[in-house]
């Protein structure tokens, strides 16, 4: 069977597969699930839904039933940029969420479309560091940067944040942008919540235990919700809708959770009740571009190894 070494331990390559595109559509079911109590209280949830666990759209942006967000088009903007160069580079992601932006989407945070903006007139690629930058928004985006840098942990430090500081420049930002990625290469590495565990516990300004509740879009409550419900759960399913319960900023720890569980647990723990729901052009889009981001990984690191 084939099989990576990049890790301390070899990989196999279909599995590693399965965890890629669970990651990517993971983050999309886990968008478009939160996205429909965005902004409500868990108590709130609680007495529209009982416990809110269907794609039913909705929502304050008024959305289709499996529609997806922002935090799922950024991450498709980046990744066709990244797969269609051959590697990140952030002058190809800047020309391509500019793109996105100019096309209207559905939602845009107010950060990320600042960020976008300065480009569009400046041509700048970092945003100047700013005390407000410390929102969620580039984190909710690094799902190709994770996959493109596996087995590379140099890529993804540069990269994460090239990435990050387009539209973010802040240190809490740029550590969960990284947390983020450690978090994916772990689990594609079949490494498992124990070796997950350490490196989220490597992160103290985003303690999770005991949790406080708050999952708002400060990007400290968000990393606490997302590694709260991550860690408290056994399924793909258990941990979105413990996630995505919580309410408030529901879309995007909803996507974050669903990257980081999506890696871990594969794409065949994703429900079919909800894979069934998104757009069959984004669900086929993101398989394909997730094993696109993946064969880049293997490829740019110097210590990947095929074992027969
Ligand atoms: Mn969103
Ligand atoms: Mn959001």
């Amino acid at each position: 069977m084939c099989a990576l070494k990049c890790t301390d331990s070899p990989v196999a390559y279909p599995a590693a597969r399965d965890k890629a595109r669970g990651a990517l559509l993971g983050l999309a079911v886990g968008d478009a699930l939160g996205a429909t109590v965005e902004f409500m209280s868990p108590d709130e949830i609680r007495s529209r839904y009982g416990i809110h666990d269907k794609m039913t759209g909705g929502g304050w942006l008024y959305l289709r039933p499996g529609q997806v967000t922002d935090d799922t088009e950024m991450s498709i903007a980046i990744a066709r940029a990244i797969v269609d160069r051959g590697t990140f580079d952030i002058a190809a992601v800047a020309e391509s969420l500019a793109n996105w932006l100019i096309g209207k989407p559905v939602d845009v945070g107010s950060t990320c479309s600042q960020g976008i903006s300065r480009y569009l007139i400046k041509r700048t690629l970092e945003a100047p560091k700013s005390d407000w930058h410390a929102g969620n928004g580039a984190a909710m985006r690094m799902g190709p940067v994770a996959l493109a840098s596996f087995c590379a942990p140099e890529n993804l430090g540069r990269w994460s944040l090239e990435q990050a500081r387009f539209t973010h420049n802040h240190p809490l930002s740029d550590d969960a942008c990284l947390m983020i990625g450690q978090l994916v290469h772990a689990a594609l590495a079949g490494q498992g919540k124990v070796g997950m565990y350490k490196i989220a516990r490597s992160y103290p300004e985003f303690a999770f235990e005991p949790f406080n509740g708050k999952a708002g879009g400060y990007i400290v409550e968000t990393m606490a919700a997302v590694l709260s419900s991550f860690f408290d759960t056994d399924t793909f399913e258990d941990c979105i809708v413990t996630t995505v319960n919580l309410g408030q900023d529901a879309d995007t720890t909803g996507a974050i959770a669903g990257l980081i569980a999506g890696a871990h647990y594969d794409v065949n723990s994703i429900p079919r009740r909800w894979l069934g729901k998104l757009d069959p052009k984004i669900r086929e889009e993101l398989s394909l571009l997730a094993e696109k981001l993946l064969a880049l990984g293997l490829s740019n690191s110097k210590i990947f190894q095929v074992l027969d």
